[in-house]
């Protein structure tokens, strides 16, 4: 069959391999040209395991190396990218440096993996990006690049079907006449954001910090303020992505607003004193958006072309990852389209998807006022990506088809409810007994799905991947502690 996919992401050109590779006919068009620049650089633990499942399916070793650091780097050294231990988050008060306080330190690390060689990546776009796009090339795929698309050329090009992978440039939506679902979302922000060099340490500039299950500033790091949050992804090479998601414009020129809040927050201001940034910072007054359907006759959307939420809890590579699975599943139907049937069920599944997200983040934002409400809620998404990932590593169920499990929780008893409820739920926390109440509800509420020690007040918002831990649980995946033994091998890093 002939399928046209329009933009070449990451996500876009890894489809329309894995298309090619099915034996279709593939035509990947985009309107710029590689390498360029793109923002969305944390992987994930979901997202890796995806990758592999990918490369083993369809023969692409270059996606199982990459799904590892170690692997990355022995592999592909030129692809630039950086160590993700796991997700480190701090609260600033505005005029006040952060105060390391010992265990009442108002900072959370979790961690994704036990070493290095293991662990997740940051993505460095223009490189990753460029990597896909020329393995596409390399696998048969026609690929035109600096294309203005239009349905005049895809039905010149004979496409019988369109895949969406423009990402917000939203290429259906316009073709298609999709209205915006944008007033559904919970989540508002801006965005103030550049690559930097010599963003310094945050060990550096806050020393005494106790002891963590990883080096603080390899992993994604959150810095909470008021006003919201600012993400900070180092590179292996130095290089660092920030940015700042803003509730509410801050006034000025994009430089001023970002001379403002490095003021406003010491700490952060010590961080990125001498920091250079690489591209002219740029604001983006709202990046949300979100469509009422992602897939319908002849053609289908990928995630961020559907819609997107916020960078928070790092989602975006992962579902689109996971979409990209379904469709490569829905397109296995003997040289036929997919199904009306199939494209029904991915367009439901993305729009649940997208809600959780939503709901998810948009709690977030309202516990970040206070740092123990904000660990707690937080739990939510760990438990339900931690759960998630062990199932899928240990293999709970055999025949456990994980394209179609939902994201995030989607569709599970426990989880699927918690991130709408918590979002309910905060919105009525006023004084500290509500606090307390609301943090003893988060830790009930995981308990049936929490494969980790999440939520435990002994761990001082400090978690290591343990394995003792995971042992003692075993029940919590529905297996003796003997069988989790032996499927122990594997758990990355384990064997
Ligand atoms: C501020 C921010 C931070 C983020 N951080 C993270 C993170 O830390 N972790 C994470 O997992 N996700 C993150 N994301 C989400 C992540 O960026 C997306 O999930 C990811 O970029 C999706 O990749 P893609 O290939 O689908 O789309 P894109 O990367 O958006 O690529 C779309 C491609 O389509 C091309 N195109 C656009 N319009 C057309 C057209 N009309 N014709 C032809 N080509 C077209 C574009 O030039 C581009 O090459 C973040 C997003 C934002 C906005």
């Amino acid at each position: 069959m002939r399928v046209a996919v329009v933009g070449s992401g990451f996500a876009g050109s890894l489809l329309a391999r894995v298309l090619k590779v099915q034996g279709h006919d593939v035509v990947l068009l985009e309107r710029g040209t590689h390498p360029r620049f793109a923002i969305g650089e944390s992987s994930t633990p979901l997202a890796n395991l995806t990758l592999e499942r990918l490369a083993r399916r369809y023969g692409l070793d270059d996606c199982y190396d990459l799904a590892a650091h170690g692997r990355w780097v022995a592999r592909f050294p030129e692809v630039r990218r950086g160590l993700k231990r796991g997700f480190t988050f701090y609260r600033h008060h505005p005029g006040r440096p952060f105060e390391a306080d010992g265990t009442r330190t108002e900072r959370l690390l979790v961690a994704a993996s036990p070493n290095d060689q293991v662990a997740d990546n940051h993505w460095l776009r223009a490189d990753v990006d460029h990597h896909f796009v020329r393995a596409a090339v390399a696998a048969g795929v026609e690929y035109r690049d600096r294309t203005e698309v239009t349905a005049e050329l895809l039905k010149t090009l004979g496409a019988e079907f369109v895949v969406d992978a423009s990402g917000p440039g939203g290429f259906l939506a316009r073709q298609l006449g999709i209205p915006s679902a944008l007033h559904r979302m919970h989540t508002r922000a801006g965005l103030l954001f550049s690559h930097f060099d010599r963003a310094r340490l945050f060990a550096e500039v806050v020393p005494g910090l106790p002891a963590g299950p990883y080096p603080d500033d390899w992993a994604a790091v959150h810095h909470l303020i008021d006003e919201g949050w600012m993400y900070s992804l180092r590179f292996d090479h130095g290089v660092t992505s920030a940015g700042f998601l803003l509730r509410e414009r801050v006034p000025g020129t994009p430089e001023q607003m970002w001379r403002h809040l490095l003021r406003r927050y010491p700490t952060i201001g010590a961080l990125f004193c001498d920091a250079q940034p690489l591209m002219p910072l740029a604001f983006k007054p709202r990046i949300q958006h979100r469509l009422t359907r992602a897939a319908g006759k002849g053609w289908a959307m990928l995630p961020h072309a559907f819609a997107f939420v916020d960078p928070l809890f790092s989602t975006g590579i992962a579902w689109s990852l996971r979409a990209i699975e379904r469709l490569a599943g829905c397109f296995e139907n003997g040289g036929l389209p997919p199904t009306a049937a199939d494209l029904a069920r991915y367009d439901a599944l993305l729009s649940r998807e997208a809600d959780q997200i939503d709901w998810l983040v948009a709690g977030a934002y309202h516990a970040m006022a206070r740092f123990d409400l904000f660990a707690a809620h937080s739990m939510i998404y760990f438990a339900a990506v931690s759960f998630a990932e062990i199932r899928q590593r240990v293999g709970v169920r055999p025949d456990e088809n994980h394209a179609w499990s939902g994201f995030l929780g989607v569709g599970d008893a426990v989880l699927g409810g918690l991130p709408r409820a918590s979002l309910r739920r905060l919105a009525h926390v006023r004084s500290p007994a509500d606090r307390r109440e609301f943090i003893h509800w988060v830790s009930r509420s995981i308990a049936p799905r929490n494969v980790c020690g999440l939520a435990n007040p002994a761990a001082h918002h400090r978690y290591p991947v343990d394995l003792d831990v995971l042992l003692q649980r075993h029940q919590v995946l529905g297996m003796s502690r003997e069988s989790l033994v032996s499927a122990l091998p594997a758990l990355r890093g384990f064997s």
